[in-house]
């Protein structure tokens, strides 16, 4: 059976609008419709394939499917297009070429959940040991306080159906070749309208507000250390689920210390004296307390002394949990003497065997060595 063109059918052009082709519909079903033709079979089949070109050519759906594939977009294996199966071929190829459906619910939940935020928080190195509240003021879309988040005024139901995708929430566009499939514009992906929208959301549920929030930063926290504080993101529309929060850490310069995970590392000079008779020296700990770090006699430049338990807090670690403090050893030579100061330092190197400094004199050891081969 070879099947006529739709747009012949109807006497229409390829292009014509939904106008032209339901008038020149009407004209013809009138015209062949089987009682007017006291039942003649031809003017059935007629009226048939008419009802059918129309069928397929009011749909833009349809119709775009029709004028990529042909005839061919609605036959099931091949059998008569006229069987009483009737259109069942098109939702196959459509689920052949363009998959299934997504799930609706999931869809609106999508489009109407709020979006996540950023909040970047600036944080001493010091709150970051203890942990710390702080109130923080967001500037986001909230739940709307005049209609408190119903987006619409009134008592009665506030939404119908939106006519425009028919409750999907989406709807098919023909792009080149391809079906397009894309969130409905007129109800933004919910499937429904509002009916009297509020004034101060126009209809969203939400609206542009600051609000102040409270937050709980734990102890240990690093530089970059994100956390979520679910639901407290930009609200979604209507009764669609919150967005996140994600607070983003950082970390003030601390005067003393650098961190290294859960080390506390401070750069220690100490005089040459101190280094070559020892000493102590006494640090600010991150707590509060004063920790005092014994200087052996002879340290040297570079050598690290470690205090455990008291560098920082763990990060969710249970109890007390604490890295170590690292004091980096940084020897300074003098350079600013009195004449005293300097005699006596030459009486020093006058009674110097060479001993007291073994790198220095290993070092002129092989240097002589070296000379000498
Ligand atoms: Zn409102
Ligand atoms: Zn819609």
């Amino acid at each position: 059976m070879v099947e006529q063109d739709y747009y012949e059918l109807l006497g229409v052009p390829r292009g014509a609008d939904e106008a032209a082709i339901k008038s020149a519909y009407r004209r013809l079903a009138k015209e062949h419709h089987p009682d007017r033709k006291n039942g003649c079979k031809e003017s059935e089949a007629r009226f048939k394939a008419i009802a059918q070109a129309y069928d397929v050519l009011k749909d833009p759906q349809k119709r775009a499917a029709y004028d990529r594939f042909g005839h061919a977009a609605f036959q099931n294996g091949g059998g008569d297009p006229f069987a009483e199966a009737g259109f069942n071929g098109f939702s196959d190829i459509f689920s052949t070429i363009f998959g299934d459906f997504m799930d609706q619910r999931g869809a609106r939940q999508n489009a109407a959940r709020g979006a996540d935020l950023r909040y970047d928080v600036e944080l001493s190195l010091e709150e970051a040991f203890t942990g710390i509240e702080k109130t923080i003021t967001i500037e986001a879309l909230s739940t709307c306080e005049v209609c408190d988040g119903r987006g619409c005024t009134g008592l009665d139901r506030c939404t119908s159906h939106c006519q425009t995708c028919g409750g999907m929430g989406k709807i098919r566009t023909q792009q080149g070749f391809f079906m397009v499939e894309r969130g409905c514009p007129n109800c933004r992906g919910s499937g429904e309208v509002i009916t009297n929208p509020c004034g101060n959301c126009h209809g969203e549920g939400r609206a542009l507000t600051q609000r102040k929030l409270s937050v709980k930063i734990p102890p240990g926290v690093d530089e970059g250390t994100r956390i979520r504080i679910a639901g407290e993101g930009e609200s979604g529309v209507r009764s669609a689920a919150n967005g996140d929060l994600y607070l983003f850490v950082h970390l003030k310069r601390h005067p003393i210390y650098a961190r290294e995970g859960t080390t506390l590392i401070a750069e220690c000079p100490v005089s040459f004296t101190t280094a070559a008779l020892g000493g102590s020296i006494s640090l600010p700990g991150i707590d509060g307390h004063k920790i005092e770090l014994k200087i052996p006699a002879g340290v040297q430049s570079g050598e690290q002394l470690r205090h455990r338990g008291s560098g920082m807090s763990v990060l969710n670690g249970r109890g007390a949990g604490r890295g170590d403090l690292v004091a980096r050893i940084l020897v300074e030579t003098p350079t600013r003497m009195s004449a005293k100061q300097k005699k006596l330092l030459e009486e020093f190197r006058e009674t110097e065997t060479g001993d007291e400094c073994p790198a220095v004199k290993s070092f002129f050891a092989r240097a002589r060595d070296y000379l000498s081969r």
